[in-house]
C-alpha cells in the first residue's frame, strides 16, 4: 500500500438495536483520524442479516452520531461515489466474488443438511474434537470438495440448498500488522472453513465486509477488539481475491470495561449502577423497554465526547479537557492502548460539571429552559441564567441547578428538621425578626451590603453571626446547604427574603 493513499474510514455498525458506547466511540475514533488526515468518513450500514434488522435503530445511529458532532461525508444519507451504503441494498453485488473464489480454489459449495452439521459436531465433540468445519471435517462433508464434479453440477441443476464457505489451509500462519497491537499471527489449524454466501444468496458479514472496504477504498479499518479474531479471515479473503496490495491498515480497539475492570461493560452494569450505556435514550420497539440515554439523562455532549475520547486514548502530555478540534490536533492511533479502558462513572461525572461550569450561560439557556417548565417554574431569562451561575458550581447535571434551587422560584414549605432541632435556640426567631428588619430597610439589596449588615447586627447584639447563619438559610430556603449564602439572598430578592424570614419564625418553634 503506498503511503500517499487517501485516508477513508468507515464506520459499519450493523442496526439491531441501540448503539452501544463502545461503539459511539469507535465512530469517534474513526472520525478523529479521518479529520486528523483531511479524509473521509464513511457510515456504512451493514444489514445483510436480516433476521436482526430493528426498525428505527440506523436512524438511531445517525442520531447518535449527530449529536456529537460527527460529520458523515459518505453514508445512506448524504450518499457519495460508491452508493448505496446500505448493504441490504447492495447484495447483488457480493455473490460473484464468492463464485470467484470457487473458481480459484479457495471456496467450495457445502450441500450439507443442518442434520448433518449438527451430527458432525456431536461426532466431533464425542471425540474431544474441535467441533468445526474445518480443513480435516470438511474430508467427511458433503461438500465440492469430496463429491464428484458431476453428482456437484447435478445438485446445482436440481437447485439443492448450498452455502459456500472458504478453503483454509490446514496449518498456515496468517500474519497480519495491527496498528495499536502490533503484530498478529493465528494459525489456520485455529480457524474453521466459514460460510461466506449463505443459501439465500446473501452474504455473511466477513464477505460483505471485505467486498465493501475494498470496492469503497477503505485505507484503514479502525474497529472493536470483538473483531480481531475475525481479521486473519479477512486478510486471506484479501489475498484470495487478489486486492492483498490494496489491504486496509487494521486497527483494533481495546474494549470498554466494567468499572470493576473485569469485562465488557453491558447493559445490566450501566443499569446496576446508575449510568447510561446508550448515548440516546431508546425504546424497543418489540418490548417497549426504555434505556436511558447520556442525552436525556442530562449529560452534554461535549462531555461525553471527551468522555469517550480518553476511555482507551492517552494524549501525550496530561491534557484532560479537550474540544472536538483539539483532538483532532491531537488524535493519533499509537497512543490508544492495548488493554482494556474501564468506565468509570465519577469522571462522567467530572467532565460533565467541568462543562456545565465553563460553558456561557447564554448556550445553557434553552436547556435551563426545558428543565424549569418541567419543573413548573416560572422566571424571567436572566433570572433563570442568575440562578444556574449561582448553583452549577455544586451540581454534575444542569438540572440539578433547579431541582435543588426550586427555593429560587418558591417559598419553602418545609424546613430542614435537623437544622431546627439543633440550631433554633429559644432566641433564634428573635434575632430572625430583627434581622428581617434591618433588610427590610436596605436600600441596596447585594451581597456586600447583606453581609455588612449581618456583621453589624451581630456587634450590637453580641451574638455569634455564625451560629445565625444556617438557621437564616433554612428559613429562607428551607434546605441546610447551598450556593454563597449573601449571594442567594441577595438574586432571591429584599421583598421575598423578608418574607420568608417572618413566615419562617411564624412556622418553627424552637427547641427548649
Ligand atoms: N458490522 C460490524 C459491526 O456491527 C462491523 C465490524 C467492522 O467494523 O468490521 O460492528
Amino acid at each position: 500500500m503506498s503511503e500517499s493513499r487517501d485516508v477513508r474510514v468507515r464506520f459499519a455498525p450493523s442496526p439491531t438495536g441501540p448503539l452501544h458506547i463502545g461503539g459511539v466511540r469507535t465512530a469517534l475514533y474513526n472520525y478523529l483520524y479521518a479529520k486528523k488526515h483531511n479524509g473521509t468518513m464513511i457510515l456504512r450500514i451493514e444489514d445483510t442479516d436480516q433476521t436482526r434488522f430493528v426498525p428505527g435503530a440506523e436512524d438511531y445511529i445517525k442520531n447518535s452520531l449527530e449529536w456529537l458532532g460527527m460529520e458523515i461525508h459518505e453514508g445512506p444519507k448524504e450518499g457519495g461515489p460508491y452508493a448505496p451504503y446500505r448493504q441490504s441494498e447492495r447484495k447483488g453485488m457480493y455473490a460473484e466474488y464468492a463464485y470467484k473464489l470457487i473458481e480459484s480454489g479457495y471456496a467450495y459449495y457445502a450441500f450439507d443438511t443442518p442434520d448433518e452439521l449438527s451430527e458432525m459436531r456431536k461426532r466431533l465433540e464425542a471425540g474431544k474434537m474441535q467441533a468445526a468445519y474445518n480443513s480435516s471435517s470438511r474430508t467427511s462433508m458433503k461438500n465440492s470438495l469430496t463429491l464428484s464434479e458431476d453428482e456437484v453440477q447435478s445438485r446445482l441443476d436440481n437447485g439443492d440448498p448450498y452455502v459456500v464457505r472458504i478453503k483454509l489451509p490446514r496449518k498456515e500462519d496468517v500474519r497480519f500488522h495491527d496498528e495499536i497491537r502490533g503484530w498478529v499471527v493465528v494459525n489456520t489449524s485455529q480457524m474453521d472453513d466459514k460460510v461466506i454466501l449463505k443459501g439465500d444468496g446473501m452474504p455473511t458479514y466477513h464477505l460483505a465486509n471485505v467486498v465493501d472496504d475494498y470496492v469503497m477504498k477503505i485505507s484503514h479499518v479502525i474497529r472493536g477488539e470483538e473483531w480481531l479474531p475475525s481479521a486473519p479471515l479477512h486478510v486471506l479473503l484479501y489475498r484470495y481475491l487478489g486486492w492483498e496490495n490494496l489491504m486496509p491498515k487494521f486497527a483494533h480497539l481495546p474494549l470498554l470495561l466494567k468499572p470493576e475492570g473485569n469485562g465488557k461493560l453491558s447493559k445490566r452494569d450501566g443499569d446496576r449502577l446508575g449510568f447510561p450505556v446508550f448515548p440516546l435514550e431508546w425504546t424497543d420497539p418489540k418490548t417497549g423497554d426504555i434505556s436511558s440515554g447520556y442525552r436525556e439523562s442530562g449529560y452534554s455532549a461535549k462531555a461525553v465526547l471527551n468522555m469517550l475520547a480518553l476511555l482507551g486514548w492517552h494524549p501525550s502530555d496530561n491534557q484532560e479537557i479537550f474540544s472536538m478540534d483539539e483532538l483532532v490536533e491531537s488524535f493519533t492511533l499509537e497512543k490508544v492502548s492495548k488493554s482494556g479502558a474501564k468506565f468509570d462513572l465519577d469522571k462522567a461525572h467530572w467532565f460533565n460539571h467541568h462543562y456545565l461550569m465553563n460553558q456561557p450561560l447564554e448556550e445553557l439557556l434553552p436547556a435551563a429552559k426545558k428543565v424549569a417548565e418541567e419543573l413548573n417554574l416560572k422566571c424571567k431569562d436572566q433570572y433563570l441564567m442568575s440562578v444556574v451561575s449561582l448553583m452549577r458550581e455544586k451540581v454534575t447535571f444542569l438540572k440539578d441547578t433547579l431541582r435543588q434551587g426550586k427555593y429560587f422560584f418558591e417559598d419553602p414549605t418545609e424546613y430542614d428538621e435537623k437544622v431546627v432541632r439543633k440550631k433554633w435556640k429559644p432566641e433564634t426567631n428573635m434575632h430572625l425578626e430583627a434581622i428581617a428588619l434591618a433588610f427590610e430597610n436596605l436600600d441596596l439589596f447585594d451581597a456586600n451590603q447583606l453581609e455588612a449588615t449581618l456583621q453589624h447586627y451581630g456587634e450590637l447584639q453580641e451574638t455569634k453571626i455564625g451560629q445565625l447563619m444556617q438557621p437564616l438559610r433554612v428559613a429562607v430556603s428551607g434546605a441546610p446547604m447551598g450556593p454563597p449564602f449573601y449571594n442567594m439572598l441577595a438574586l432571591i430578592g429584599k421583598e421575598t427574603v423578608v418574607r420568608r424570614l417572618r413566615t419562617a419564625c411564624k412556622n418553627i418553634v424552637a427547641n427548649g
